[in-house]
C-alpha cells in the first residue's frame, strides 16, 4: 500500500501542484519525479526501513519531490534549515542519525563537506535521476517519517518525531477544520524546516489536490504583487509577516492601496499563527484587508490544536476553541484540572500528538503524563475561548507572589503611543525573584522614561505587573520563524 497522501494525488493528474517561478509541476509529474528519487535513494535496496535522510533545499519543487522520494522510499525526511551556519546543520545530521544528504547546488560545499567528515552519502539534486523506477516498498502508516528540530528555550534542538499516522492527523484535522477544497490556491513563502510551512501549507495543499505557489522566501513586494493578481484563496503566515505587509501597504501609494486590499478582498481565508498575534496587528489588517485574521495555536510536537472558527465569531486575542480529533485540558502545578476561568498549563491528546524525541526516551517521557502531553504553554479559558498567556519557561513571570503573562503586558504596552513594539520578559532578582522587564522599540524620534511609563501602565495593569525596568532597542532578537528569543532579552538586562 501506497501512502494515502500520494495514493490520493493519482486522482488530481495534469492539475498543477507546485507553482514556481521556475515552472508549473503537476501531481502527476512530482509522482513520477518522486518516485525516481526514492528509486535513487534506494540505491538497489529494497526499503530505506526509517533510515534518516536529511535535506537542505530551497522552498520550491525539488523540495517537496525530495521530500515525497524519501517517504516513498521508506526514509524519515530530515528538513534541514536554511539559514543554519555548519555546526549547526552537523548538529541536526550527526543527531539524527542521517545516512544520507540530499542537497541543492547552493549548499554542495557547506554539505559535501559534512558528508565527507562523517562518511555519509551525498547526492546533489542537480545529479541525473534513474530512467527507470523501481518497486517501491509498502510503508504502514505507523511508521516514522519526519524529524523536525525545535529549539527549545534551554538546551540543544530536540527531534520532533511523527508517524506518517501522525502527520496525517494533524493535515486532516485543519483540512476539516478550514474547509479546504482543491479548487483552492495558496502562496508558500514560509520556512520547510518548521511545521507551519511543511504541515499547515505544504502538506494540507497537496493532500486535498490544491495549487501551492511556492516562493523561495518571503518578500514584501513579490507576495503583495501576487496578491494583487488575485487568484489567491488562502494565506497563512505568522504575525511579522503581517506587520512586514502592513508597512509595505502603508508605504504604498493610494491607487496601489486600493488594489492591494482588493487582492486581499478576494481570498476567502488567512490564518496567523506560531506567534501570539498582537491585537493592534489583527485591527491593522482588518482595515487594511476586511479579513479578521484567524488565529490559531498549535506547536511541532502536537500539529494544530486551537483555532478560531472558519464560520462563526473569531475572538481577538484569543485562539478559540480545540480542533476536531483534539481533546485540551487544563492543569495546576500538581497536575489537576483546573476549574473554569482559572488558568493552567494546556495538555493535548490526539491523534496528531508526535512519537517521540529523537533518540531521547526520558525527555519524552517527561513530556507526557498519564497520556496526555505537557505543553509547556498557560492558558485560560474565558468565554469559552482559550487565551494563550505564553510559554511557562520565558513568558509566565513569577515576581513578589504573583504569576504574571508576559504577553498580557506586551499587548498593554503595545497601545502607548511611543511604542512601536517589546518584549517583556522577567529577570533574576533577589528580592522579587523575577522582576518585570521589558525591551523596547520605540517609534522614531520618540522619547519614554522609565517613570513616565510607568505613571501611564499603572492606569491600565495592576501595580505588579508595571514594568520595573526598561531597555530601549532597534531590534528585537528573532528566530527563523520571526518569534522573539526571549532568554535573549533577559540576558541583555543582566548584562548591560
Ligand atoms: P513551534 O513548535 O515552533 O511551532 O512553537 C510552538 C509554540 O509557539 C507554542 O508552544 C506556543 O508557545 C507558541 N504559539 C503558537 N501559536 C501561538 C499563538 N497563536 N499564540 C501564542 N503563542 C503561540
Amino acid at each position: 500500500m501506497n501512502l494515502p497522501l500520494i495514493d490520493r494525488s493519482q486522482q488530481h493528474g495534469n492539475k498543477i501542484a507546485i507553482a514556481t517561478t521556475e515552472g508549473s509541476f503537476s501531481y502527476q509529474y512530482l509522482l513520477q519525479t518522486s518516485a525516481k528519487i526514492a528509486t535513487n535513494l534506494l540505491n538497489n535496496t529494497k526499503d530505506l526501513q526509517e533510515q534518516r535522510v536529511a535535506f537542505l533545499i530551497p522552498s520550491g519543487f525539488q523540495y517537496v519531490a525530495t521530500q515525497w522520494g524519501i517517504w516513498r522510499a521508506g526514509g524519515i525526511a530530515v528538513p534541514l534549515c536554511i539559514s543554519h551556519p555548519k555546526p549547526e546543520l552537523d548538529y541536526v545530521i550527526a543527531d539524527s542519525g542521517a545516512s544520507i544528504i540530499v542537497a541543492h547546488p547552493n549548499f554542495e560545499a557547506l554539505l559535501r563537506q559534512i558528508a565527507q567528515e562523517r562518511n555519509l552519502r551525498f547526492i546533489l539534486t542537480s545529479e541525473n535521476l534513474p530512467e527507470t523506477v523501481s518497486l517501491l516498498p509498502e510503508i504502514d502508516i505507523a511508521r516514522r517519517g519526519l524529524i523536525i528540530y525545535t529549539s527549545g528555550t534551554t538546551g540543544k534542538p530536540k527531534g520532533v518525531v511523527t508517524t506518517h499516522q501522525n502527520i496525517q492527523a494533524q493535515i486532516t484535522s485543519l483540512i476539516s477544520a478550514w474547509e479546504w477544497k482543491s479548487e483552492d490556491s495558496i502562496l508558500h513563502f514560509l520556512p520547510l524546516h518548521h511545521i507551519h510551512g511543511i504541515i499547515n501549507v505544504l502538506s494540507c495543499a497537496l493532500w486535498i489536490g490544491a495549487q501551492c505557489e511556492m516562493l523561495t522566501k518571503f518578500d514584501a513586494q513579490i507576495v503583495w504583487q501576487r496578491i494583487i493578481e488575485g487568484n489567491l484563496t488562502l494565506f497563512m503566515a505568522v504575525p511579522t509577516i503581517y506587520v512586514k505587509l502592513i508597512a509595505a501597504w502603508e508605504a504604498a501609494d493610494k491607487d496601489t492601496q486600493k488594489k492591494m486590499s482588493a487582492g486581499c478582498a478576494k481570498m476567502r481565508l488567512m490564518v496567523s499563527g506560531s506567534a501570539a498575534l498582537p491585537v493592534q496587528v489583527l485591527e491593522k489588517w482588518r482595515n487594511i484587508s476586511g479579513h479578521f485574521l484567524l488565529e490559531r495555536y498549535g506547536m511541532t510536537e502536537i500539529g494544530m490544536a486551537l483555532s478560531n472558527p472558519l464560520h462563526g465569531e473569531r475572538l481577538a486575542g484569543y485562539v478559540g476553541k480545540p480542533l476536531p480529533e483534539v481533546e485540551i485540558q487544563l492543569v495546576d502545578e500538581r497536575g489537576n484540572v483546573v476549574s473554569p476561568g482559572t488558568s493552567g498549563e494546556i495538555q493535548v491528546k490526539s491523534p496528531g500528538v508526535f512519537l517521540e524525541y529523537w533518540q531521547k526516551p526520558e525527555a519524552t517521557a517527561k513530556a507526557f503524563r498519564d497520556g496526555w502531553f505537557c505543553t509547556g504553554d498557560f492558558a485560560v479559558v474565558e468565554n469559552d475561548n482559550y487565551r494563550i498567556l505564553g510559554r511557562m519557561s520565558v513568558d509566565i513571570i513569577k515576581t513578589g507572589g504573583y504569576k504574571v503573562s508576559a504577553l498580557e503586558i506586551e499587548e498593554v504596552l503595545r497601545t502607548h503611543p511611543h511604542i512601536q513594539e517589546c518584549a517583556v520578559v522577567g529577570v533574576a532578582d533577589s528580592e522579587w525573584g523575577e522582576i518585570v522587564s521589558a525591551a523596547l522599540i520605540l517609534q522614531s524620534g520618540s522619547n519614554l522614561s522609565l517613570e513616565t511609563l510607568r505613571s501611564w501602565a499603572k492606569e491600565r495593569l495592576a501595580t505588579y505587573k508595571v514594568p520595573t525596568q526598561i531597555m530601549t532597542v532597534e531590534e528585537l532578537p528573532r528566530n527563523a520563524m520571526g518569534k522573539v528569543i526571549k532568554p535573549s532579552i533577559s540576558q541583555l538586562f543582566l548584562t548591560r
